[in-house]
């Protein structure tokens, strides 16, 4: 199998991502099962000093140039278009970040050359590469023989178990690439979560609103909850989008991610964009008025009824089995 395997670093405000070094694990094994070199690249502007901490890479190449200050996907793409053209790797392995997500299919469109995405693992099989993938939010799996070279390969992170270190200090090459001064798309700023708010994926418990919560008043109801459980609350993106909790409470696809012990969903109708984000908790409580709500297909307990009924009984019962007051 001819041509080195490739790792693009993946990074955030000058910090190497976790997903590099497992992604980069993934590349050791298949760099040694094709007998080649494991390339880590590099893309940023005065981003030399992060190369080093790629190690796990046998050889390091670094493209530094202004345009790559900020991790823009259609100017990162560009850049690695060069550089595979220019030194034919046998597979660009991309850690699936949200940057980086829209790097593969934009540097595949470039070299017109398919793109394999949502690879939880990938294998040299018979002398070719062969990428194992989750597909519709991992529902489906499939696996593809990606025959052609480069191969650009999107891995998924939490796939393998992330490695540091190696077994001699790698080659840093830096290589050159040209890029436009006015690219059609341009990084204009970072929006910081809300200070001080709470980090929903550290709760053990969490009450999550949704449209059916109906008033912004009664989510005052959901705080009183979730303190008496000790948790904290979150919510659906129609909640959210009107503003009535802030971004960092949003739970789903385009939200967090979180795995409580127990996730209670107070009138949530489980859109696949919502339960993508909460899928994976403990024990998951439904409180819905549709009994053909899909958020009754993935929780554990649910209940038929109006929240606005049910959440203060609840308050009730939980303050009177903590010995408190009832409301
Ligand atoms: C690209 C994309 C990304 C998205 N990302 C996200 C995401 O990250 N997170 C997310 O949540 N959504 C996301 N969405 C939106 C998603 O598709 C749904 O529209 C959203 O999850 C619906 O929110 P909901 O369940 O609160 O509202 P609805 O679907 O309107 O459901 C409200 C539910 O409340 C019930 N209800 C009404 N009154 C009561 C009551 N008194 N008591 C009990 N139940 C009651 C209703 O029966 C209903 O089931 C995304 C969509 C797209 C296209």
């Amino acid at each position: 199998m001819a041509g080195n395997i490739w790792v693009l670093a993946a990074q955030w405000r000058g910090q190497l991502q976790e997903v590099t070094y497992e992604v980069l694990a993934l590349g050791r094994r298949l760099a040694a099962d094709a007998g080649v070199q494991l390339e880590a690249v590099l893309l940023g502007h005065n981003a030399r000093d992060l190369a080093p901490a790629l190690e796990p890479a046998d050889v390091i190449l670094w493209a530094d140039h202004p345009e790559l200050a900020e991790p823009t996907p259609e100017t990162y793409a560009l850049a690695l278009a060069q550089l595979v053209k220019a030194r034919q790797p046998r597979a660009l392995l991309i850690p699936l970040t949200n940057v980086a997500m829209d790097v593969g299919p934009l540097l595949a469109a470039h070299l017109d050359v398919p793109f394999v995405n949502f690879c939880k693992t990938v294998r040299v099989a018979d002398g070719a590469l062969e990428a194992r993938c989750g597909l519709y939010g991992n529902k489906v799996e499939v696996t593809v023989a990606a025959s052609g070279a480069p191969a650009i390969l999107g891995v998924l992170p939490g796939t393998h178990l992330a490695e540091r270190g190696g077994g001699q200090a790698p080659s840093i090459e830096e290589v050159p690439v040209e890029l436009p001064e006015a690219p059609r798309v341009r990084f204009v700023r970072y929006i910081e979560p809300q200070a001080g708010d709470v980090d929903i994926t550290q709760h053990e418990v969490l009450v999550a609103v949704g449209r059916g919560i109906q008033r912004q008043d009664n989510v005052a109801l959901a705080e009183v909850l979730a303190e008496a459980l000790g948790g904290a609350v979150c919510a659906s993106r129609p909640v959210i989008d009107q503003g009535w909790l802030p971004l960092s409470r949003q739970v789903g696809r385009s939200g967090m991610q979180v795995k409580p012990k127990l996730y209670l969903a107070l009138g949530i109708s489980g859109a696949p964009e919502h339960v993508e984000g909460m899928k994976d908790s403990g024990l998951i409580v439904a409180v819905n008025t549709d009994p053909a709500a899909p958020i009754f297909g993935v929780a554990h307990v649910g209940a038929t009824a109006d929240l606005l009924e049910v959440v203060p009984a609840l308050i009730d019962r939980v303050k009177a089995a903590k010995g408190g007051k009832a409301a």
